[in-house]
């Protein structure tokens, strides 16, 4: 399907946004700029379902999550940033192996199988893209991922 990934990227937030259970204010910055993207709709469900899941998961009560977006020559990069408890240094990159988990304990308490990020990191490379992290322990987790946009088409729809 083509989209405008900002509708459908809002959509998905404010599905989020109206089940969270958790004391935790969502903020977009997002553009009011259009921007068309070609993706299979529900393999990049799953992926922003996985991580804003996951930025939920490991936010404190009272924590943000900022939603972000950056078009540059065809590119979209795609953010999503938490002020949780972070990933160690060492690690950020293998969080997207399968059945990675950070640490045991965090794997218990916390559920899930280790597969989310893994699976996202297929689905947004066979569309083009790429997806990584950026985190600080005890600051929080930036996810960044990029998915080609139509540049023609940009904003003409409005
Ligand atoms: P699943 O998604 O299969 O239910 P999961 O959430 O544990 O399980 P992934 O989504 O692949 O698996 O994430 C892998 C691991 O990366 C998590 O177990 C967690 O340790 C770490 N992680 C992912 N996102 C964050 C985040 N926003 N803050 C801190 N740690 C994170
Ligand atoms: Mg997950």
């Amino acid at each position: 399907d083509i989209v405008d990934f900002n509708r459908f990227f809002n959509s998905i937030i404010d599905r989020f946004e109206m089940a969270k259970s958790k004391n935790v204010e969502f903020i977009r910055l997002l553009p009011s700029v259009s921007y068309y993207v070609e993706i299979d709709t529900d393999k990049i469900t799953q992926v922003i379902d996985n991580i804003i899941s996951n930025a939920l998961k490991y936010s404190p009560d009272g924590g943000n999550i900022r939603f972000g977006m950056k078009a540059n020559d065809g590119i979209l990069t795609v953010m999503i940033s938490d002020d949780g408890m972070g990933i160690p240094k060492d690690n950020v990159d293998r969080i997207f192996d399968r059945f990675y988990r950070v640490d045991r304990a965090r794997a218990r308490s916390m559920g899930g199988t280790g597969l989310g990020l893994a699976i996202s990191r297929e689905m947004i490379v066979a569309h083009g893209g790429k997806i990584w992290a950026e985190s600080e322990e005890g600051v929080g987790t930036t996810i960044f991922f990029t998915l080609p946009y139509e540049e023609d088409e940009a904003g003409e729809w409005d």
